[in-house]
C-alpha cells in the first residue's frame, strides 16, 4: 500500500485537528531523516540524508498544492495545516513556496514541525519564515547528549542549531516559535536529558533563544531503542514548575498522554487508506486512531482485520498497550 503526501485530518495531542503534509515521497524506505533518533517512533532510519541536496522523492510545490486543493473540499474547521509526516520538512527546499501557494487557496494556520537540524541555513529559516507556526525540537544544552540522543548525520552540531533558532526570532517576519523540549529515560541509564543538569542548561539555552512558548513532554509510542522508556508523570511535573518559575505559567505547555478533544466532524473519503496513512506516520492503538480519525470502533475494526490479512499493518507493544505499526 502506498502513502499519500496528504493526510488527515487527524487529532493530535499538540495541534488539534490538523491536516498533515508529507513534502518527502515514500521512496520504498520509511522515513528520509538526518537524524536517527533513539525515541523515534518510526524506527530505525535506513538511510541518513545529510542535506536536502541529496534527497530523493521531492515533492513539488505544485503537487502539494493541488493535493490541498483537493482535499480542502472534505475539511470543516481546522486548527492547521502542518507539514510534517516521515521525514524532515525543511529538507525540501521547496517548502517556503509550498507554504505560500497555501496562502492562496486556504486561511488555514501553517505549522512547520522541525527537528531543528537546518536552522542553521538562511535559505531554510527563509522557508520556515513564512509559516505561522514553527515547532522546533530541542533537547539538550549539551552537544553529546544531543548527539546521543539524535544520532545526527555528520556535519549537524547544536551549538548551530542554537544560534539558527536565535536568529528565527530576530528575522523580520517571524512566525510563532515554539520549542518543543522531547525528555526521555533509559532502562540502560544513557541518554537522558531529564536530570537536574540538563534542565538547568535547557533552561539557559531556551532563555537565550527566547521562544514564544515551550512545550514540555515524553513518548508515548514505541520507541525505535527499546531501552528508552518515558519520564515519569511526577518528574515532567516537577520540569514543567521549573519552566513556569523561568518563563511564566501562559509559555509554558506540558503536554501529558490523551487526546482532550471530542470526535471530530469530516467527512472520510477512503477509509481504508486514512488509517493506513495514519499508521505509518505512527503507530497507534486501537483507541487512538479511533480518536484521530474521529471514527467508531465498529468501522475501524473490518479495516484493522483487512490491513493485517494483508500485512500491511502489524500488531506489536506489550499486554497493556498494543500498537498497530507498518510493516
Ligand atoms: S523522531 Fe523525527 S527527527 Fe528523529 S529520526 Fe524520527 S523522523 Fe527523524
Amino acid at each position: 500500500m502506498t502513502s499519500r503526501i496528504i493526510y488527515g485530518p487527524i487529532l493530535s495531542r499538540r495541534l488539534g485537528r490538523s491536516l498533515g503534509i508529507d513534502v518527502i515521497k515514500n521512496t520504498g524506505t520509511k522515513k528520509n531523516c538526518n537524524f536517527d533518533c533513539v525515541y523515534c517512533q518510526l524506527g530505525h532510519v535506513d538511510y541518513k540524508v545529510t542535506g536536502p541536496e541529496y534527497v530523493k522523492g521531492a515533492v513539488k510545490p505544485e503537487e502539494v498544492i493541488e493535493g490541498i486543493r483537493t482535499y480542502h473540499k472534505n475539511i470543516d474547521n481546522l486548527d492547521y495545516i502542518t507539514f510534517s509526516g516521515t521525514c524532515e520538512p525543511t529538507m525540501n527546499l521547496g517548502l517556503g513556496e509550498m507554504i505560500m501557494g497555501i496562502r492562496k487557496i486556504s486561511k488555514q494556520p501553517i505549522c512547520v514541525i522541525t527537528n531543528s537540524s537546518l536552522v542553521e541555513r538562511e535559505d531554510v529559516r527563509s522557508n520556515l519564515a513564512e509559516a505561522d507556526l514553527i515547532v522546533a525540537t530541542l533537547v539538550s544544552g549539551y552537544e553529546d547528549t544531543f548527539k546521543a540522543i539524535h544520532r545526527p548525520a555528520d556535519g549537524i552540531r547544536l551549538e548551530n542549531i542554537i544560534e539558527g533558532l536565535k536568529a528565527i526570532k530576530k528575522m523580520k517576519k517571524h512566525p510563532k516559535l515554539g520549542i518543543e523540549v522531547m525528555l526521555v529515560d533509559s532502562t540502560i541509564d544513557f541518554p537522558v536529558n531529564y536530570t537536574e543538569k540538563e534542565i538547568n542548561k535547557l533552561i539557559e539555552v531556551i532563555r537565550e533563544i527566547d521562544p514564544d512558548e515551550i512545550e514540555i513532554l515524553t513518548i508515548s509510542r514505541p520507541p525505535a531503542d527499546n531501552y528508552i522508556i518515558p519520564v515519569s508523570e511526577t518528574r515532567l511535573k516537577e520540569i514543567a514548575s521549573r519552566f513556569d518559575e523561568a518563563f511564566g505559567t501562559e509559555q509554558v505547555k506540558l503536554v501529558l498522554k490523551g487526546l482532550k478533544r471530542g470526535r471530530s466532524s469530516m467527512k472520510h473519503g477512503n477509509l481504508e487508506e486514512e488509517v493506513y496513512d495514519l499508521i505509518l506516520r505512527r503507530p497507534c492503538t486501537f483507541r487512538q486512531i479511533c480518536a484521530s480519525l474521529g471514527i467508531k470502533s465498529v468501522e475501524l475494526a473490518p479495516i484493522i482485520d483487512k490491513l493485517r490479512s494483508s500485512k500491511s499493518i502489524f500488531e506489536t507493544g506489550n499486554v497493556e498497550e498494543r500498537y498497530y505499526k507498518a510493516a
